[in-house]
């Protein structure tokens, strides 16, 4: 039997690594052929839970060959999704984010709710189907509300994570906010990344009116850590805007302690992050964005909007 390949979006977050991992048990106990893979390093808070859940990291690939099968997950988009992807065969979708830039040529299962994360829609799934867990998909499912949800602070967050949450913290009986906090801070240690790195760790492309932007962001526990690198940050970020031909690069370092979120904006249009969040750029071409953590929820769409 050909093997089905699961991933997440490229520069892979915590739901996109975990939600994969899941995703490959619940195809297995359906009898297919899976193998969760990644598009991309694995970054520190990841790194966290996998450890903590003693699981090996999926393998990474590049690219896919012709009529792959694939199952997405935590994604849609074209852009964020793997190379070559117009030459595979996606059979599957589980994902929480707006749809844009997608089509296939066959039918496929769909699933997308309005979730705070990708591993709350998969453990309905579990529990819809009467799927065995265990305490290593509790732990990754776990991992992957909190890191979405920013430990259920996020506006992202619904009744249905917190739900999830309860009942896999129950099942593993562990302290979860506890946990959550070690993890999302082993996240914010970006000393070894350089500057590249750092932009990279979390960056989403968005194609709008035939514009092309990145948002990318990090947590962090006090914004002046990683606001004291800005000049090899905006460099970088010029460079991405050069080689990417962006139209404007957005770069969000989040408060997950107090939960708001500092801006840098570069390129062409970054006057739309004025206009999109009633703030003024200052010389620094940063603004304070108050209570704001999400990309998806607060970010994206009033820039996309404008674009
Ligand atoms: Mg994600
Ligand atoms: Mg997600
Ligand atoms: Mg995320």
């Amino acid at each position: 039997m050909e093997k089905i390949l699961i991933f997440g979006h490229k520069s892979p977050d915590t739901d996109s690594i975990c939600s994969s991992i899941v995703m490959e048990k619940i195809a297995k106990h359906y009898g297919l052929d899976a193998e969760a893979v990644r598009l991309g390093n694995i970054n520190k808070e990841t790194e966290y839970a996998l450890n903590y859940a003693d699981i090996q990291p999926t393998r990474e690939i590049s690219d896919v060959l012709e009529g792959q099968k694939v199952i997405l997950v935590d994604h849609n988009e074209k852009d964020q999704s793997v190379d070559g992807r117009e030459k595979s065969e996606i059979i599957g979708v589980i994902d929480h984010h707006r749809i844009s830039s997608f089509e296939t040529s066959t039918p496929l299962y769909y699933i997308s709710k309005p979730y705070g994360c990708t591993s709350t829609l998969l453990y309905e799934i579990i529990k819809k189907e009467n799927i065995e867990i265990d305490k290593q998909m509790a732990i990754l499912m776990l991992s992957a509300i909190i890191s979405d949800t920013l430990l259920l602070k996020s506006p992202t967050c619904t009744q249905n994570d917190i739900d999830a949450y309860n009942e896999l913290e129950a099942f593993l009986g562990i302290d979860a906010s506890q946990y959550g906090l070690e993890m999302l801070k082993a996240g914010t240690d970006l000393s070894i990344y350089s500057a590249d790195e750092v932009i990279n760790l979390d960056a989403k492309e968005f194609e709008a009116n035939n514009k092309k932007i990145v948002i990318a962001q990090v947590n962090t526990a006090d914004i002046e850590d990683v606001f004291v690198r800005k000049e090899e940050i905006e460099f970088a970020m010029e460079k991405q805007i050069a080689d990417k031909k962006l139209d404007l690069y957005v770069f969000l370092i989040t408060d997950i302690i107090n939960t708001n979120s500092k801006v840098i904006a570069l390129g062409e249009q970054k006057e739309i992050i004025e206009k999109a969040f009633n703030v003024k750029l200052d010389e620094n071409d940063s603004a304070l964005l108050e209570g704001v953590v999400s990309r998806k929820k607060q970010v994206a769409p009033p820039i996309l909007e404008i674009l």
